[in-house]
């Protein structure tokens, strides 16, 4: 888009505030994402930070920026609990499901993709998996072993008060935080973390290497500072993930950064290996469906069985700032997908070939003061004001509800606003989005053969015959809407 004048803003969990973002790289925006440990199908809440992420980088795209955006997937070395403790969260499904640990990763890599592409999340310039990344682990704790870690019966540990300032990302790092960490007897400090996991002795791990600690397993947080390290180079610009990741994490992954840059003499003591911290807060849902240990729990399939389209998962996304806790609700879930349908009509159709632009962005070049330009700056003001969503959104929806402009304009607006937005507005239609739940028995076509054949009963004034046909579809579920504001003529309940 040309209309991206506003200084970008956005919300530096470290140094908590919003800051004028500056890139390491002129011209350039290097971001890392902590993605989905694939041991379990991710819920709709951790596709809420992934949505996050995504808004981000095509905001970063937006405002002229070259994104290389990475997101990584754990397959390795997260254990139930973040603060270091209980199992090898893989092990344990692939005991559970009595598979391969390795089947189970590609299982659920499988299935989180599936969920990204549904959600229309962009492809990241790289997903890095962690087992490829064994050796440069190795690497890496093998460089700040000697200054900042020490050797247990059970691994390799970092001693956090040989940083500054351990944990100052942290919010709640009260005294009842630190309880929940478990004791592992001779560790110098409450929060000092495993960096390699040995295998106990007389025991075989699916997933182990070899290491100058002995057999075993790196820990979950030097996997995350290798694979941002490795391929964005330290320092970058952006680091993200859920606000859970703000107290444990994200601060054990800061520590590691310090040493290795302090060891490297890549920078001052301080460098966190990311300048900005951002994290996306909690989608919450009262029954506790979200969580996965439940046995049943909230994943995108389930709201697509339901027969919602997912974008409308995503624009309920959108309605929240990202920093804001966001309530699940079905009904909060259908009000977005009313939203989604009318701008989805409102947005003026393509016409093919001929000329007329199906995507792109910007002012139109014929109508550079037109109706649009106010709307364009307050759409850039809004994203530029750390991704304040919920306001891009509203003035989408006045953009779409324009009169008297030229609909090929306005769908080039609405295009270039919606490349930020990715509701997919050009191409989806209003079919796409109809209330399609799995359960349904009736067919599309069945149904539209008994609407066809209601209409022409209708039209030959036969209205028994057409209240028959509607009795007979309301008995499968099929509610006829005539007349709707939105010109649906069917829906099923
Ligand atoms: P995990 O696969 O458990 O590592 O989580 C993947 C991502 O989802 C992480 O960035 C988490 O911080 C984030 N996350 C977990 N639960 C929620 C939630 N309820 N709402 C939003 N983000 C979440
Ligand atoms: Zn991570």
């Amino acid at each position: 888009m040309t209309d991206a004048a506003h200084p970008l803003t956005l919300y530096n969990s470290l140094t908590r505030q919003a800051e004028p973002f500056q890139p390491v790289h002129p011209g350039e925006a290097r971001v890392y994402t902590c993605g989905p440990t694939v041991y379990n199908y991710p819920h709709i809440g951790n596709m809420r930070a992934y949505v996050f992420a995504d808004v981000l980088g095509r905001a970063l795209s937006y405002k002229g920026y070259k994104l290389t955006h990475v997101i990584n997937i754990t397959d390795v070395g997260h254990l139930t609990d973040d603060a270091d403790a209980g199992e090898d969260k893989m092990e344990k499904m692939a005991r559970a499901r009595a598979q391969s640990i390795w089947d189970v990763a590609e299982h659920y890599k499988q299935a989180y993709w599936a969920d990204v592409q549904a959600l229309n999340i962009r492809q990241p310039a790289r997903w890095t998996v962690a087992t490829d990344y064994v050796p440069q682990m190795i690497a890496f704790a093998q460089g700040i072993a000697d200054k900042h870690c020490y050797e247990l019966d059970s691994g390799l540990y970092f001693d956090v008060s040989t940083v500054a300032d351990y944990g100052r990302l942290a919010r709640a790092r009260t005294e009842e935080g630190e309880g929940r960490i478990e004791a592992v007897e001779g560790k110098r400090n409450a929060a000092d973390f495993a960096i390699w996991r040995k295998t106990p002795l007389g025991e075989k791990r699916q997933m182990e290497w070899d290491s100058p600690w002995g057999r075993g397993a790196p820990g979950w947080h030097l996997e995350c500072s290798v694979m941002s390290g490795e391929v964005l180079g330290f320092p970058f610009d952006i680091h993200t993930g859920g606000i859970d990741h703000r107290e444990i994490h994200h601060p054990n992954e800061i520590a590691q950064n310090q040493a290795h840059c302090c060891t490297n003499g890549l920078d001052q003591p301080a460098n966190s290996g990311a300048k900005v911290w951002m994290h996306n807060n909690f989608l919450v849902e009262r029954s506790g469906k979200m969580s996965k240990s439940s046995g049943e729990f909230l994943r995108l399939q389930l709201l697509i069985d339901k027969g919602y389209h997912p974008l409308a998962y995503r624009l309920m996304c959108l309605q929240a700032h990202y920093r804001s806790e966001l309530e699940f609700s079905w009904e909060g879930l259908s009000a977005a997908l009313t939203r989604l349908k009318r701008l989805v009509m409102a947005t003026p159709p393509g016409t093919g070939e001929g000329g007329h632009p199906q995507a792109g962005g910007g002012a139109p070049a014929n109508n550079p003061d037109g109706k649009f330009r106010p709307l364009l700056d307050r759409f850039d003001a809004a994203l530029s004001d750390d991704l304040n969503t919920p306001v891009a959104l509203t003035v989408l929806e006045e953009t779409a509800a324009l009169k008297k402009v030229d609909p090929a304009d306005k769908r080039r607006v609405l295009a270039g606003m919606d490349a930020v937005l990715g509701l997919n507005l050009l191409n989806l239609t209003r079919a796409d989005l109809r209330l399609r739940p799995r359960a349904a028995e009736i067919t599309e076509a069945e149904i539209e053969e008994t609407l066809a054949a209601r209409k022409e009963a209708r039209a030959a004034k036969d209205f028994a015959r057409s209240d028959a046909l509607r009795d007979e579809l309301a008995a499968r579920g099929v509610e006829v809407m005539d007349g709707d504001p939105l010109g649906w003529d069917w829906k099923l309940g």
